[in-house]
Formats: C-alpha cells, structure tokens, sequence
C-alpha cells in the first residue's frame, strides 16, 4: 500500500516497467498534444496514386488551396508496386522485416513524387529522420510530405500467418496523428467510404456513415478498407479516438473534411 503515496520517480526506481502502480503513478501526467492543430491525411496508394494523373492532378491543386486554411502531413500509401513486391518476396519465403523495408521504398517513391508536384508551392517531403524537421515546415508553408510506411523495417513485428507486413501505411500515417496529437486522421481512398462488402465485388453492398470499432468487427469488416492492425490502434489512443475515409476522386471532399464535416465514413474508438 506504501506505494501508492510513492512517487513515480522512487517507483521507477524499485519496479518492473510494467508494475501496476508505476504504470497508474505514469499516468498522472496531463495528456499534451504537440501539433494539435494539423490534420494527418493518407493519400492511398493503390486506390489513389496508382490511378495517376486523372486522380492525382487534382487533389494535388485541392491541397494547394486547402493549406491555406488548413495545417497537414500527407502521408503516402504504397499499392500495386508494394503488393508485386511482396508477392515475389513472400514466394521467395523472405521475412516480413524485409518484406517492410520494400514496402518502405515504394511509399517512399509515391512521397517523392508528390513532393516534386508540390514543390513549386514550397512543400517538401521530409524523409525518415527528417520527421524532427516538421514544425519548421508547418510553421512556413502549412503542409509537409512524408513516406506512410512506419520505419519498422526489419524490426517489423511479424503476423502470425503471413510474411506480409501487418503494419503498413494505414497504420504508419495513423501512428503519426497519435503521437503528434493531431486534430485528425483522414485516409483519401477511392470509395466513399465503408460499405458492407466491397464495393467494388459487391453491387448490393450499401454505404456505412459511421461505425465503431467493435461494431466493424462485429459485422466481420475488420480486414476491409483500412489494414487491420489499424483498428486496435484506434481502439487505445489517447488523442486521435475516430478517423474519417474520404473518396478523394470526388473534388473538394477532402477540403470538406479538413474543416471537420462529415463526407465519408467515421470510424470511432467507442
Ligand atoms: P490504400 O490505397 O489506401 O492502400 P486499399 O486499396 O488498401 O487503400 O483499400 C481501399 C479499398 O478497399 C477500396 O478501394 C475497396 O475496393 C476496398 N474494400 C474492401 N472492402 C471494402 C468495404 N467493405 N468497404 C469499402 N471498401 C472496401
Ligand atoms: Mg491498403
């Protein structure tokens, strides 16, 4: 009982990190955001930057007149190069830390091209390390582009059953909002959304607004529109507790939901 009056400082000292009572005493803290002003935006890879110019063109031009108003990281997805990759990779039987790190390289080459079309409006696209560097750029051009694929690389935690990274861009993009304590999560897909089967295979699926995790899991769409692993993640965040999938083909979506409005599907925490 003597340790509930200890304070985390002698606690530290004399616990396991995982003691109950050291991880209460850790707790105490109040909660700080560090960019609680910018929105974390995912631009998909396969649903969204594969489809070139006709769909990339003018998103580009609506983030050029959204930062005006609006503070942004845009993170990148991988698609169709990644899933080719990892396709010979995991013929060949090689690990998924591996399997990340080409993951990484095609997110990375999608960032580098959206940087060069945003690059005459003074956006950047901070690679890896660079990430220390992101206030200065928000604080200058409101805007900066990074690589979604979370650096775990060869650290990467393996699925139980596939050599496919588990955490790839949905959840890198989301890990960033978190920790920075963003305003908000938005993925930019080519749907409107969630539906109740894919909508693409599927022509009676119908059009979900908003959904909770459990309620996703429930109805067996945890593996649908966003990575799995993403869904436990929104479940214990401290700061980011819903996010927002926006058809990104339908102009001004994206800017509508960077003003907080409803135009896509919400999944929330509870
Ligand atoms: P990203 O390009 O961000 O990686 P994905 O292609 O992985 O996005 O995921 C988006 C795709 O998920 C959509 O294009 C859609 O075809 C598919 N999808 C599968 N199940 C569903 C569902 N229930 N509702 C909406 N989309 C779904
Ligand atoms: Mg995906």
């Amino acid at each position: 009982m003597e340790n509930v009056t200890m304070s985390l400082e002698e606690l530290l000292k004399q616990k396991s990190l995982t003691d109950e009572t050291l991880l209460q005493a850790a707790e105490r803290a109040e909660s700080y955001r560090i960019l609680p002003d910018v929105s974390v935006i995912k631009i998909g890879g396969q649903s969204f930057i594969d489809r070139g110019r006709a769909a990339v063109y003018p998103l580009i031009d609506e983030i050029v007149a959204a930062r005006k108003d609006h503070k942004m990281m845009i993170g990148t997805g991988a698609g169709t190069r990644a899933r080719h990759l990892y396709s010979i990779a995991s013929g060949l039987n090689l690990p998924a830390g591996f399997l990340s790190q080409l993951g990484s390289s095609v997110a990375g080459q999608n960032a580098s091209m959206l940087a060069k079309l945003l690059a005459k409006h003074g956006i950047s696209y901070v690679e890896d390390a660079g990430m220390s560097s992101v206030p200065l750029f928000l604080e200058q051009v409101n805007a900066v582009v990074f690589s979604g694929m979370p650096p775990y690389g060869l650290w990467m935690r393996p699925a139980k059953d596939s050599l496919i990274p588990p955490y790839r861009t949905d959840a890198g993009c989301f890990l960033v909002a978190e920790q920075y304590g963003c305003k908000a999560m938005i993925y930019v897909k080519d749907e409107n959304g969630l539906y109740t089967a894919n909508p693409k295979t599927d022509k009676n699926a119908t059009f979900i607004p908003k959904i909770s995790v459990d309620e996703m899991k429930e109805k067996g769409l945890h593996d649908s529109i966003l990575e799995f692993p993403v869904l436990d993640l929104i479940k214990k965040a401290r700061n980011v507790r819903e996010v927002q999938i926006v058809n990104g083909l339908i102009p001004g979506n994206l800017t509508r939901a960077l003003a907080g409005e409803h135009v896509g599907t919400i999944i929330t925490a509870d």
